[in-house]
């Protein structure tokens, strides 16, 4: 396995744009910098949706979840806090839910107090971790979460920046194999293939924050592992994720695949 880049701890660089900055000012936050903004307006519309379809497919699926009695739930690669955060939405529906929050930007750390105000009765943490180290997240988020309990784990807009080199597969596969039966994967990832005039901008964009968006084919051997079903709709388009009203929502031009499954 290649080695991380060496990242100095706790330092924000504003020489360089980064993913959770530039998907920040996507959604219209503030926690952001010139040279990210400067790389999210060259960006085309679909971009732009496509973070806040990405955003509204989080809230269903975790309420989702919530509402089906999950009351523990590992976040990885969670971003800077955008309200309803996922606490926030367990914790609506179940106060006593756990939450532990992982993401690897020094940002995001930054503003991690914001998403450390959990209910009374719930729980929530953050590991300042790297997906493409699982052992040392599930090492940390077994102070909070009971792993002999049904877990959601999710991995919402997070894959597409480990690049093949870092085998993304391989990581699924042994954060799933540690979590019980009843557990869920939460996964969403671009692809801006079905759109071949934004294809030449997402490369750039892929270029600039070392990114790798993935066609739909390659995005569902994620969920080929032998103890994943993914739960009806399946793997599509994340306006198309269930619909809390069932109503076959309106076509919409999305660059996000989403999907959730269910560990046996
Ligand atoms: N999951 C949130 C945020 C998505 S933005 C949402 O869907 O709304 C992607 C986030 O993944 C950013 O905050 C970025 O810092 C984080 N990230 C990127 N690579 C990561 C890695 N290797 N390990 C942990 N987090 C990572």
């Amino acid at each position: 396995m290649p080695h991380l880049p060496p990242r100095p701890k706790g330092q924000i660089d504003t020489s360089r744009p980064h993913s959770a900055r530039v998907y920040d000012y996507l959604l219209g936050g503030k926690d952001n910098y010139a040279v990210d903004r400067e790389l999210a307006e060259e960006l085309p519309g679909l971009f732009r949706s496509a973070a806040a379809q990405n955003r509204a497919f989080m809230r269903r699926a975790i309420s989702w979840l919530a509402l089906r009695g999950i009351d523990q739930f590992l976040d990885i690669g969670t971003g800077i806090p955008t309200a309803p955060n996922l606490h926030q939405i367990a914790q609506r529906v179940n106060p006593a839910a756990r939450v532990v929050y992982t993401d690897n930007d020094p940002i995001v750390l930054a503003h991690a107090a914001a998403l450390l105000v959990s209910s009374p009765e719930g729980r929530t943490d953050y590991v300042d971790a790297d997906l493409r180290a699982p052992e040392a997240i599930l090492e940390a988020a077994g102070g909070t979460l009971d792993f002999d309990r049904p877990i959601a784990l999710s991995l919402v807009a997070v894959l597409h920046f480990v690049t093949d080199a870092h085998d993304p597969r391989a990581i699924v596969r042994t954060l799933v194999s540690r979590l019980p039966a009843g557990s869920f994967l939460v996964l969403s990832h671009g692809d801006v293939t079905q759109f071949p005039e934004d294809v030449e901008a997402a490369g750039a964009y892929e270029r600039r924050i070392e990114a790798q968006f993935r066609r739909r084919a390659e995005i569902e051997p994620f969920f080929d592992e032998d103890r994943l079903t993914l739960v009806p709709p399946g793997l599509v388009t994340a306006p198309e994720w269930y619909q809390a009203d069932q109503l076959r929502p309106k076509p919409e031009r999305s660059a996000i695949w989403a999907g959730v499954a269910e560990v046996g």
